[in-house]
C-alpha cells in the first residue's frame, strides 16, 4: 500500500533505493575478509529487506533469494578468496535469469516488426511510449507512423499529434470525425504498409481500471491490425496494481513485450521485476522522463549491474557515442562550448549518465557536476552570439550583465571565461586565433 512505503530517496531513480542497498551489503562483506555462516544468514536478510521494501513481489523475492543461497553453499563460499564478489557475481546472474523471458532482442531494423499495438491502463504512458518508440525505431532506419486509435478523446489525438511533431515522427491523421479506432486503424494500415520500411505504432485508449468494454475494443484493433507486437504499458509507480493488470491484459490480448514507464519516478520499482514473472513475457523498453528521448531498450545484464550498483557501462558508452555520433565539427570558442554542452545534455541529465558507472569510481556527489554544467549553459546563455564566437570582447560591463543575466556571481562569470582561456591555450592549434579558418573539433587536429 502505498501509505507503507519508505519514501524514496530524492530524485530517485532507476532502482536506486534497491542498489543502494545491494551496495551497501557487498561493501560490508568485502571488508569481512572471510565469510561465515552468520554472514549468509545475514546477508540473505537483508536481501530480502531490500527486496521486499523496494516493491517486488513476494513470491518472487522467495524464488530469487532460494536460487542465489543455493548457489551460495554449493559454491563453499566460506573457502573463497573473494567471497564478496562470488556473492555479487551469483546475484547478477540470478537477477538476469529473475529479468529475462522470451528470447532475443527488440528488432528496430527491415526485419522487424510493422506494426505495434500499445496498450494499458489510462494514465500509464501509451501516448508518450508511442512517442519515444517512433524516435527510436527513426533511428533504426525505420518510418514510423504514429495512428491515434484513442477516439474516445479528442485531446488524445491532438497529444499524439504534438508528440509526433516534436518527436520529428509521421502521424495518421485519421480527420475530425473519426470515432471508430478499428477504421482508423484499418485506414492507418493501408497506408503505413504501402512503404517499406514502414512501421504503424498503434495508440490506444485506457480505463482507470481493466473492464471488458475496453478489452473488447482491443481485440477489434488488434484483430484488424494484426500486430507483430502488442506492448503493455506499465506505470511503474503504481506498484503491485501493474502486475495485476499486466496479468489481466496478458490473458485478454495476449501481450509481446512490456514497455515500464516512469521508472525515473519511482526509486523502487521492484514490481517491475515482478512482471516478468508475472507474465512470462520481456521487457523491451524502460522510461526515464517525460521527453521524446527518454526511452531505453531493456537489457536484463544491464538492468542487474545497474540494480546491484556495478553500473552499466556498455549502456554509458553507447549514449557518449550517439551524443558524439550526432554532433557537426564545432568551432573551438564558446558557441561550440555551448553546443557541446547542450548535446551533453542532449544525452540524458549527467546525473543519469553517472549513475550508471560502477559505484567505486561513481563522483559522492552527483548534483555538483550536473549543476556546473547548468552553470556553465546559463551563462553561455546570456551572452550574444558574437560574444560566444569572440570571447575577447567580453570586458566588464559586459561581464557584469552576463553575471546578471545568469544569476551567478561575477568572479564565477570570470572564473569560467579564464578556464575557458587556458583550454583555449593548451590547445593552440585550435585556436581560430593562431590558426586562421582552422574550425574542426579535438581529435582531428593538425598538430
Ligand atoms: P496514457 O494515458 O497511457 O496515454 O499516458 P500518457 O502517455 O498520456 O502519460 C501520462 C503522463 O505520464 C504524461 O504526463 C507523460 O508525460 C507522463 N509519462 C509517460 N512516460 C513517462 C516516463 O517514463 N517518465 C515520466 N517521468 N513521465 C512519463
Ligand atoms: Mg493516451
Amino acid at each position: 500500500m502505498i501509505q507503507a512505503r519508505a519514501s524514496p530517496p530524492p530524485g530517485g531513480t532507476v532502482f536506486q533505493l534497491l542498489s543502494s542497498r545491494f551496495q551497501e551489503l557487498f561493501r560490508r562483506l568485502r571488508g569481512e575478509g572471510r565469510i561465515q555462516e552468520r554472514h549468509i544468514v545475514q546477508g540473505m536478510r537483508e536481501m530480502r529487506r531490500a527486496l521486499l521494501e523496494a516493491d517486488v513481489h513476494i513470491r518472487v523475492v522467495q524464488t530469487f533469494l532460494e536460487a542465489v543461497e543455493r548457489r551460495l553453499r554449493e559454491e563453499r563460499l566460506e573457502a573463497s578468496w573473494n567471497p564478496a564478489g562470488r556473492w555479487a557475481a551469483i546475484a547478477q546472474a540470478e537477477m538476469v535469469r529473475l529479468l529475462s523471458a522470451g528470447e532475443g532482442p527488440f528488432r528496430l531494423d527491415a526485419g522487424g516488426p510493422a506494426a505495434i499495438l500499445l496498450v494499458g491502463l489510462q494514465g500509464a504512458g501509451k501516448t508518450a511510449t508511442a512517442a519515444k518508440l517512433g524516435r527510436i525505431l527513426r533511428r533504426g532506419g525505420r518510418s514510423p507512423l504514429l495512428v491515434p486509435a484513442d477516439t474516445r478523446r479528442p485531446a488524445a489525438r491532438e497529444q499524439l499529434r504534438r508528440l509526433a511533431e516534436r518527436a520529428g515522427v509521421g502521424f495518421h491523421d485519421p480527420g475530425e470525425g473519426a470515432v471508430d479506432p478499428v477504421a482508423v486503424c484499418r485506414a492507418a494500415l493501408a497506408d503505413s504498409r504501402a512503404g517499406s520500411g514502414r512501421v504503424a505504432v498503434i495508440d490506444t485508449a485506457g480505463r482507470l481500471h481493466v473492464d471488458s468494454a475496453l478489452m473488447e475494443e482491443l481485440q477489434a484493433i488488434r484483430d484488424v491490425a494484426r500486430p507483430d507486437e502488442v506492448l503493455f504499458v506499465a506505470d511503474a509507480m503504481t506498484g503491485q496494481d501493474a502486475v495485476n493488470s499486466a496479468r489481466a491484459f496478458c490473458e485478454a490480448v495476449g501481450i509481446t513485450g512490456v514497455v515500464l514507464a516512469k521508472l525515473d519516478g519511482d526509486a523502487r520499482g521492484g514490481a517491475a521485476l515482478s512482471i516478468v514473472a508475472a507474465t512470462g513475457v520481456p521487457i523491451r523498453f524502460f522510461g526515464t522522463g517525460e521527453g521524446v528521448d527518454d526511452l531505453e531498450p531493456f537489457h536484463p545484464e544491464r538492468m542487474a549491474s545497474r540494480i546491484l550498483g556495478q553500473g552499466d557501462l556498455q549502456g554509458l558508452a553507447e549514449k557518449v557515442e550517439s551524443a558524439v555520433e550526432a554532433a557537426p565539427a564545432d568551432p573551438f570558442d564558446l558557441e561550440g562550448v555551448r553546443r557541446q554542452l547542450q548535446r551533453l545534455r542532449g544525452a540524458g541529465p549527467l546525473q543519469r549518465l553517472l549513475e550508471m558507472l560502477p559505484a567505486g569510481i561513481r563522483p559522492p556527489d552527483l548534483s555538483v557536476s550536473g549543476d556546473r554544467a547548468r552553470e556553465a549553459l546559463a551563462i553561455l546563455d546570456s551572452m550574444t552570439e558574437t560574444e560566444r564566437r569572440r570571447p575577447e570582447i567580453l570586458n566588464g560591463s559586459r561581464r557584469l550583465r552576463v553575471a546578471r543575466g545568469s544569476g551567478v556571481p561575477i568572479q564565477t562569470v570570470n572564473q569560467f571565461l579564464r578556464q575557458f582561456a587556458r583550454a583555449r591555450r593548451v590547445l593552440p592549434g585550435l585556436s581560430p586565433g593562431k590558426l586562421p579558418g582552422f574550425r574542426t573539433r579535438a581529435g582531428r587536429g593538425t598538430r
